[in-house]
């Protein structure tokens, strides 16, 4: 089995107020993945040359998480086909986070509009149940859990069926997401993993830490 690092590069489209995330959504994955001592894990911003996707990096990565909100169309179409044939032909992993359902490379790996039934952004409790308790990217997640803030997402999600749909959520008001869901794309693998909102400090939280941590692994084909 192969032991070596999982090299991970956590992509983010910009600046969020840094008030709930002092080293930004990006700075914060790619520590509590550093922190792991299975990843090594590094960060891009759209800004940056290549928009981030560098062509040597992309090379050598073995999964990309994908963190984008309000500026996926500033995207080119040029970044994301390298994207893409890195999934399609190179088998590197792709993690797409919460907005990121809209983001170009995931909408262009599901080939669907990626639409949500609704949305709220009103900071009520999300309740999510852990579908496939013996899925890799389940390990160490309890079958009920609960995260406290959230912004609701309701079906019906756009996306091809699933390979696999690993966590299910709903809200008090009765909305309800498949909010851990895998795909396969030619030589790579694909998870998408809906917690997550910018106002709110998800990704502090060790069990969502712990999912993408999972994912990584799952996504590098190492489980
Ligand atoms: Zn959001």
């Amino acid at each position: 089995m192969n032991q070596e690092p999982v090299k991970v590069l956590v992509w983010f489209e910009g600046q969020h107020p840094a008030d709930i995330y002092p080293q930004q959504i990006h700075g914060t994955i790619a520590q509590a993945l550093n922190e792991s001592g299975q990843v090594e894990a590094q960060i891009a911003e759209m800004q940056d040359p290549q928009q981030g996707i560098v062509d040597s990096v992309l090379a050598e990565t073995d999964v990309l998480i994908w963190w984008g909100h309000l500026k996926h169309e500033e995207v080119s179409d040029e970044t994301v086909g390298r994207v893409v044939d890195r999934v399609v032909l190179g088998g590197m992993g792709f993690i797409a986070l919460h907005s990121a359902h809209y983001s170009k490379p995931f909408k262009t790996l599901m080939g669907t509009s990626c639409d949500l039934g609704s949305w709220r952004e009103e900071a009520e409790p999300e309740h999510l149940t852990t579908l496939l308790p013996d899925h890799p990217i389940a390990q160490g997640i309890p079958a009920q859990w609960d995260i406290p803030q959230t912004e609701m997402y309701d079906e019906p999600f756009d996306v091809p069926k699933p390979d696999e749909v690993i966590f299910h959520s709903r809200w008090d008001r009765g909305e309800e997401f498949r909010s851990g869901c895998i795909w396969r794309r030619g030589e790579g693998r694909v998870f998408y993993f809906r917690p997550g909102h910018e106002s709110y400090p998800i990704f502090d939280q060790p069990l969502v830490q712990r999912v993408i941590l999972n994912g990584v692994l799952w996504c590098a084909q190492r489980t």
